[in-house]
């Protein structure tokens, strides 16, 4: 079927500025192909963030017959997906849109760019993907299910926001059971027990790929890059996972190698933790400057990071009732998103970072319009004082124009830093 926004309430969807969108992408992966001696197991993901706006995924999928179901946050369990032998595909976009059509002013960036990099003529993924999973998680990606769902069949995913309340544990089996409908609806199979098992069972080596990516920057003068691993999490969004498997293991043994040489002859580093609101590719201003500015980012609590895979689903027997059961806990309650209450696991999480990482300093994404974020940045600023950890709380969007008063407030912060230690 061929669709786009042409029609309908959304007509004029978000824009992205030119020139070209594949200018800038193309000058974003030269930025990381020309960094400090890049592992050669990067070229795998250099390459395919360079073909974001056309992922192979599509092609891929398409030639075999498999349904392309969207999805736009790290609350919704991929196993499901794959278990109806669909491709599950992450849209958000970190691209930057311009425009607001259809789309109010003040909406988060992440909704506005997912927009754009779903329905403009730039990228047109639209014709390609056969139903998207929209996790009424906010106000804002509750409304862009409403604005999706006239053109693509849309499973807006029920979030029971608390994690304690007894009666959430029932809602999060419902919002499954409803999803779990709905794509056998769409992909016209039906739910296997078996295939959901080999699923997990695939899924359960990301978490594994991902565990010791993230262990890699535990040593003080690791050979990758902190903005190397938040690329490969971020390259996992428009990949098979197999594929993508394979290629961390790939770099975790270049990692193995080059290792001991890099750590006789580096200085000590200023390490971050970089935390808050997701940092989506080729959006890439905040870890450039950080890195340019000679600070590592030893660790990061993003959604756009580490976190997609790092809980695995952990099933006791492999019943329906059961596998069921531990995919609504592992996109719940060991989701550490700031859509949750209480979330006082999340503020535990990001100390535990600080402290296991060994970081000099914090650095606090927050994208504006999104009250969520904004509303943490206070308590964990508190927090943090509290335990002596210098924390610095920056505020953007996806535009291009505010590198240099990022920089400005990035570049004295790492200085500080490296005078303290
Ligand atoms: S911040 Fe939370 S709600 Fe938003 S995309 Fe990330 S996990 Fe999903
Ligand atoms: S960044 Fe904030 S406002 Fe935007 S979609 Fe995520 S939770 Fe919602």
């Amino acid at each position: 079927m061929h669709r786009t926004f042409s029609e309908g309430p959304f007509s004029q969807p978000p824009s992205f500025a030119r020139p070209s969108l594949a200018d800038f992408v193309e000058a974003a992966v030269e930025r990381l192909r020309s960094g400090k001696e890049p592992l050669p197991a990067m070229g795998y993901f250099h390459d395919l963030a360079g073909k974001i706006l056309r992922p192979p995924l599509l092609e891929k999928a398409k030639k075999e017959g498999r349904k392309v179901i969207g999805f736009y946050c790290a609350i919704v369990p991929q196993e499901l997906i794959a278990a109806f032998d669909a491709v599950p595909i992450r849209l958000c976009s970190g691209l930057p849109a311009s425009g607001h059509h259809g789309l109010p002013r003040d909406c988060c960036p992440v909704v506005t760019s997912s927009c754009a990099f779903l329905g403009s003529e730039g990228t047109s993924l639209l014709p390609d993907v056969d139903a998207v999973i929209v996790p009424a998680v906010c106000d804002w990606k509750s409304q862009f299910a409403e604005v999706i769902s006239p053109h693509l069949p849309t499973f807006k995913l029920q979030v029971p926001p608390n994690k304690r309340e007894a009666s959430a544990h029932h809602e999060r089996l419902r919002s499954l059971s409803l999803l779990t409908r709905f794509l056998e609806e769409l992909t016209g199979r039906q739910f296997s027990r078996q295939k959901l098992l080999r699923s997990i069972k695939t899924y359960q080596k990301a978490n594994y790929a991902t565990r010791r990516l993230a262990d890699s920057m535990l040593e003080e003068h690791s050979p990758i890059r902190g903005s190397d691993l938040l690329l490969a999490m971020n390259v996992s969004f428009f990949d098979d996972i197999l594929s993508w498997t394979n290629a961390v293991m790939r770099l975790l043994a270049e990692v193995a190698e080059r290792r001991p040489a890099n750590h006789i002859a580096s200085k000590p580093a200023t390490r971050l933790l970089l935390t808050g609101a997701p940092i989506i590719w080729p959006n890439w201003k905040v870890p450039e400057i950080i890195e340019e500015e000679g600070g590592v980012i030893a660790a990061e609590e993003l959604c756009s990071g580490a976190r997609i895979f790092y809980d695995p689903v952990k099933i006791d027997e492999p019943t329906t009732d059961d596998m069921l059961r531990a995919l609504a806990e592992r996109y719940s309650l060991a989701c550490t998103c700031p859509c949750f209450v209480p979330n006082d696991d999340r503020l535990f999480r990001n100390i535990s970072l600080a402290r296991r990482y060994r970081v000099d300093g914090v650095i606090y994404h927050n994208l504006r319009t999104c009250y969520l974020y904004h509303a943490e940045a206070r308590i964990f600023r508190r927090k943090f004082r509290e335990l002596a950890i210098p924390f610095l709380e920056i505020e953007t969007d996806y535009s291009l124009e505010d590198h240099e008063q990022l920089a400005v407030r990035i570049e004295p912060f790492i200085e500080m830093l490296r005078g303290a230690k």
